[in-house]
């Protein structure tokens, strides 16, 4: 499965601003004197030498993932960064019909408010198919798009396709689970296999009785995946600030992550108030979490950011 990641903010759209914009090319161009940098050429290398943060950005659209399996195309929610995906898959399709099946988590703004902006949607050949495990799904989706909130009404290339809160089917060869999470109004993982792989998507989920007891409905659905998508937006200390906000955090994920036999685990759902320094240490200090707790695992962990491709 080929997975790249399009919206990876949660909560609100969150733009890059221009003072961490400054603050990038401010400690970049320090660099440069520090390099002695004295060709174009030798510009490619140093740039790649440049710590995460500097050189790139998580991104500001909120949650999208798009999977290709095989030849079946999965989006995992339709948050702003489905407006992008929507405009690649017009130019790497090229007139041909499009046949999408777009998996809802939940209906919080985060997750759908990209859907009036996918332009594939404006073809009434493409056929986009809408699943959610939450009652109310078309009505719910129809609903954001009423004269009062939007101009256009949802175009008729969409379908939908209501699921139960734990529900198994199959699209082509791919099998999907779904399996309810905690967070307020609902959310719901997705464990999605193709070709004895396994990617699960989790966002927008609160564990407050860490004990493994508490978490074992949790990571025997998350088990032996090969990739885990996590929501890890606060830190540990705000996540116990914000109780009942129903979002996690990276260390909560790595114990996740350990007990459940993930290879590799992705935090997502990056809160608006941090910017990319801030990620970046809140990653450093997963890492180095992971390194004491357990030195000899092979667990992987990474930041997500727009633009992110893997395969697993
Ligand atoms: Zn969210
Ligand atoms: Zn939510």
């Amino acid at each position: 499965m080929n997975i790249r990641f399009w919206g990876v903010r949660g909560s609100i759209a969150t733009p890059l601003t221009n003072a961490d914009l400054s603050d990038k090319l401010e400690t970049a161009l320090q660099a440069v004197l520090k390099a002695g940098l004295t060709s174009d050429r030798q510009i490619p290398d140093f740039i790649r030498s440049l710590t995460w943060h500097i050189r790139q950005t998580a991104g500001g659209d909120t949650s999208c993932v798009e999977i290709q399996a095989g030849d079946t195309l999965l989006i995992l929610d339709g948050g702003t960064g489905i407006r992008r995906l929507g405009l690649d898959l017009m130019h790497s399709y090229m007139g041909k019909i499009i046949e999408a099946h777009i998996l809802l988590t939940h209906t919080h703004w985060d997750h759908i408010s990209g859907i009036p902006f996918f332009v594939p949607g404006f073809n009434p050949n493409n056929r986009l198919i809408l699943y959610g495990p939450f009652p109310g799904l078309e009505k719910r989706i129809r609903g954001q798009q009423v004269p009062e909130y939007f101009p256009v009404p949802l175009p008729p290339a969409f379908k939908f396709v209501q699921l139960k809160e734990k529900d198994h089917f199959k699209i082509g060869e791919v099998c999907v689970e779904t399996f309810p999470l905690n967070h307020p109004g609902s959310s719901h993982a997705y464990r999605i296999t193709y070709s004895n792989k396994t990617v699960i998507y989790a966002t927008d989920s609160e564990y407050k009785d860490v004990s493994a007891k508490a978490l074992k409905p949790f990571t025997d659905f998350f088990h032996n995946a090969d990739l885990l998508i996590y929501d890890a937006q606060f830190t540990l200390v705000e996540n116990i600030e914000k109780e009942d906000w129903g979002h996690s955090n990276t260390f909560y994920g790595i114990d996740i992550a350990l007990e459940s036999n993930v290879k590799k685990l992705i935090f997502t759902h990056h809160d608006p108030a941090y910017n990319d320094k801030k990620l970046w240490e809140i990653l450093q200090k997963a890492v180095e979490y992971l390194n004491i707790n357990d030195p000899d695992s092979n667990l992987q962990v990474f930041l997500a950011y727009e633009g992110m491709t893997l395969t697993v």
